[in-house]
């Protein structure tokens, strides 16, 4: 895996920041050990409240249902990952250096409430963007759902051998599931003006065990 930062100069040195196959950048170091299987979240929308091309750190919320679901997988000793197409690079809407302080604010939230992530993976590519390494001039990259690329290259980084379940709030998550040979399950968009949630997380719930 190469180790060397190709990305731009104000990216923060804070994160050790991985490039990976695909234009795929990842926050976490790859694990050490096995996992009995992995839970691999979608971010915006999913893990987070979508703030629609978020890129002010203040503004990151934290899903419960995903901290719930964090908590079940956790007790079954599995990985927790986050697979999530940041566009908004490609599309130049927000830089890296956002896309990581929005990160950095995701996993400090996190930590707060005694989670750590076990792996981050990030795609920058969107197929009309204007970016010239990252937009539509761009080959097409795998790495960006719907693709499989990104559910993949987790499963390798975390050497899971058992089940794996995505959990995604669009389409394109559970085609990149489905893409990458994994279970999905597509949960409704929850915020602080929603009450209900539809029955996504309570299926993730049922999935995972009771054991939080
Ligand atoms: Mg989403």
């Amino acid at each position: 895996m190469c180790v060397s930062n190709p990305f731009p100069a104000e990216f923060p040195p804070t994160w050790q920041w991985h490039a990976l196959p695909m234009g795929v950048a990842s926050a976490v170091a790859p694990a050490q050990g096995t996992f009995d299987g992995a839970l691999l979240l979608d971010r915006d929308g999913t893990l987070i409240e979508d703030g629609h091309f978020l890129a002010d750190p203040a503004g990151v919320v934290l899903v419960p249902e995903a901290l719930a679901a964090i908590r079940r997988a956790r007790a079954r000793r599995w990985a927790v990952g986050v697979v999530s197409n940041q566009g908004g690079i490609g599309l130049q809407r927000f830089g890296w250096s956002d896309a990581a302080a929005v990160h950095d604010a995701v996993v400090r939230l996190l930590g707060g409430e005694g989670v750590a992530l076990d792996v981050a993976l990030m795609s920058p590519f969107h197929p009309e963007g204007g970016h010239p390494e990252f937009g539509r001039t761009a080959p097409p990259s795998r790495g960006r759902k719907p693709e499989p690329g990104m559910i993949e290259l987790a499963m390798r980084m975390l050497r899971v051998r058992g089940e794996v379940l995505l959990v995604g709030d669009k389409p394109s998550d559970v085609a990149a599931a489905a893409a990458a040979g994994v279970e999905a399950i597509q949960v409704s968009r929850c915020d602080a003006r929603s009450s209900r949630c539809g029955d996504g997380w309570e299926r993730v719930y049922k999935r995972l065990g009771d054991d939080a």
